[in-house]
């Protein structure tokens, strides 16, 4: 097959335009008051709930920015898409796609029943199940071994080093009982390739990385870019690698919401607890967004409708076409 035929094409408007429109949509949706503040971690309880940032990175490297993009949280669930694309570096594609499975669930991110349901035990590696099945997959032979492998590999995304959040980490995982609840049976039923304890231990690890808005939109724009940093230069994983990726973030990056979300914006996405989201536009930029009030599934209200309002005015749903004249 001609791989060029996949590519999509354009770019983003000027950068006047982008810029303005970033604006815009921050002064737009500052105000909404809907959502709640994630509480069932309890170190993310004490989020501010005005708190509002949007960075528009470009495969260019030019980041566009409004509120405060420069605020630090912990990524949570933003994490499953890159962890993803680590382990396909790893392991191949092919293998990491049998292992961990990529339909969407239709259930919750941390739904016990998605697993049990499944004969195969095999969901996606956006939910915590097949996220914690693809830490197990890490290279390594020790939790240490494989932490190393995991933060070297996000560092390499954020195009700089990341530390973890460690009152988050501690936060959950004195709490995260039914994460390893999920490892226990992902291992019962052979979907788990390292000790349940242990991965569920290394998954909240990762989900309590600190980034930026500004970090999360470079870390989309790398997957938008065919896996290259558009600012460092590396190139972080292969192409065919961001287009797998991309590919399970549209099925399932917003759970069980996640047919709502292509229908309205119509690009790959991930939503996160502590209120972060990003939105891949593949070849032109990244969206990241960080406001912590979620709705009912656990997605960004604000993220939600600045996504929406960017894809459109930008003109970046993948779906969207009009009739020749
Ligand atoms: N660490 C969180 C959990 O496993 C991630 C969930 C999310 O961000 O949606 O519960």
């Amino acid at each position: 097959m001609n791989m060029a035929s996949w590519i999509s094409t354009g770019h983003l408007p000027g950068a006047a335009v982008v810029s303005d429109l970033v604006e815009q949509a921050h002064r737009r949706f500052q105000a909404v008051r809907e959502g709640a503040v994630a509480s069932y971690i309890p170190a993310l309880a004490a989020a501010d709930p005005e708190l509002f940032a949007i960075a528009v990175a470009s495969t260019g490297g030019q980041v566009f920015e409004a509120g405060e993009a420069g605020a630090a949280f912990s990524i949570q669930s933003l994490s499953k898409p890159f962890l993803y694309a680590l382990i396909c570096e790893a392991i191949g594609e092919r293998e990491a796609r049998d292992k961990l499975g990529v339909n969407s669930t239709g259930l919750p991110f941390n739904s016990v029943q998605a697993v049990e349901r499944a004969e195969d035990g095999l969901s996606n590696p956006m939910v915590n199940a097949g996220a914690i099945a693809a830490t197990s997959l890490a290279p390594g032979e020790s939790t240490e071994e494989k932490w190393a492998f995991i933060a070297a590999g996000f560092s390499r995304f954020a195009g700089r080093p990341l530390v973890v959040d460690e009152e988050v980490y501690a936060s959950e995982l004195a709490t995260n009982r039914r994460n390893l609840g999920i490892a226990n049976l992902l291992e019962e039923q052979g979907g788990l390739w390292f000790d349940p304890e242990a991965s569920t231990d290394l998954y909240t690890r990762q989900c309590a990385l600190s980034v930026t808005t500004h970090d999360l939109a470079l870390m989309a724009a790398t997957l938008a870019n065919g896996g290259r940093h558009p600012r460092s230069g590396e190139q972080v994983v292969a192409a065919p690698i961001c287009r797998a990726v991309l590919a399970v973030m549209v099925t399932a990056g917003l759970y069980e919401t996640s047919g709502d979300w292509i229908y309205d914006i119509g690009l790959p996405g991930k939503s996160g607890v502590s209120g972060g989201m990003i939105t891949v536009a593949p070849g032109k930029g990244g969206l990241a967004t960080y406001s912590p009030p979620l709705d009912g599934a656990g997605n960004s209200v604000r993220g939600q409708l600045t996504a929406a309002f960017l894809s459109e005015r930008l003109g970046l749903h993948l779906l969207a076409s009009e009739p020749v004249v």
